[in-house]
């Protein structure tokens, strides 16, 4: 899938505060479009981690203070519900897990993601190419 996938390459791998489990990193802007009412935070950490994991309601985290949990996001976090087939996937285009199993949704994001329309950086909660978050294809 890699061939397939936008700039938003996973980075330097981190841990997770809460569950232990590994973290990836994401930078600011990707908290400012995920946070509900972000403004009411002070976002003070140059990066953040993100916690993809089921079950840890931990979603971001800088240092030893800034903590942000599944609760205060404006929306379910994909990654957090493996078994939510109607939870938003890509946000970049609005696309539910549900929907995500259609070849065609998924042959149009490959090819948005090839022309570098997709915003998975920031739209993304992981900051990584929505396509990795796409189920595997059914092989025929
Ligand atoms: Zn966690």
């Amino acid at each position: 899938m890699s061939d397939t996938c936008c700039q938003a390459k996973p980075r330097q791998p981190l841990l997770c505060p809460a569950c232990g489990g590994r973290a990836l990193a994401v930078g600011r802007d990707t908290l400012l479009f995920h946070l509900k009412a972000p403004w009411r935070f002070e976002l003070v950490a140059e990066g953040y981690g993100h916690c993809p994991h089921p079950g840890c309601e931990l979603v971001y985290f800088a240092g030893s203070a800034e903590r942000y949990l599944a609760a205060q996001l404006h929306h379910p976090v994909a990654s957090k519900l493996p078994e939510a087939e109607e939870v938003t996937l890509c946000h970049c285009f609005g696309i539910s897990r549900r929907e995500a199993h259609d070849p065609q949704v998924r042959a149009f994001v490959v090819e948005q993601t090839r022309l570098e329309r997709c915003r998975c950086t920031t739209h993304n909660p992981s900051g990584q190419c929505c396509l990795r978050d796409f189920p595997p294809l059914e092989e025929g």
